[in-house]
């Protein structure tokens, strides 16, 4: 049994985040798709609204849960007994910074793998960041999130 885990911030879920989902749950047998609830970190959606949103979107995919995870990634991977960690990359900035993060989750515990999912080309410039930026202008963000996370965002900034 082949199982990873994909954590991120996923606030709120985009496009380019469900297509690294649905390419890595075609890969392995099961997907753990970790929601990080970060207290230094503000979000602009709870932890619980992320999950549910995730939960709706992967309905269909059978090898695919979603948790919350408020602890070091690699302490929860060891309590899951997951050693693979999948990681999206848009570009080469997304990449150095990936690869750090790998090392220093490799520093903590050598048995995990990290796996480098490159983006599809056309959700290489989406990003979790500049979307709520674009939303909270009331800028049209249909083509890069799903039509649910494009209703959750317009509430917010109602
Ligand atoms: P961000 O705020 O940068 O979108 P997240 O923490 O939510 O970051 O991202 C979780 C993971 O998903 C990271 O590995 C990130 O590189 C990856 N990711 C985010 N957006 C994309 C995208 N458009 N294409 C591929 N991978 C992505």
């Amino acid at each position: 049994m082949l199982k990873a885990a994909f954590p991120g911030s996923f606030d709120p879920p985009t496009l380019g985040h469900l297509n690294i989902i649905q390419r890595a749950a075609s890969i392995f047998d099961e997907l753990l798709v970790v929601v990080a609830e970060n207290r230094q970190k503000k979000y602009l959606f709870s932890a619980d609204e992320r999950v549910s949103m995730i939960t709706e979107l992967v309905k269909d995919r059978k090898n695919v849960s979603v948790v919350i995870c408020d602890s070091l990634i690699v302490d929860f991977l060891q309590k899951q007994d997951i050693r693979l960690l999948v990681r999206g990359v848009r570009g080469v900035d997304d990449f150095s910074y990936e690869f750090e993060l790998s090392m220093m989750n490799k520093s903590l515990d050598s048995r995990i793998e990290t796996i480098f999912m490159t983006t599809d080309p056309e959700y290489f410039v989406l990003r979790s960041s500049s979307i709520k930026e674009l939303a909270s202008f009331h800028g049209n963000v249909s083509g890069m999130v799903p039509p649910l996370v494009a209703k959750a965002l317009g509430d917010k900034f109602r």
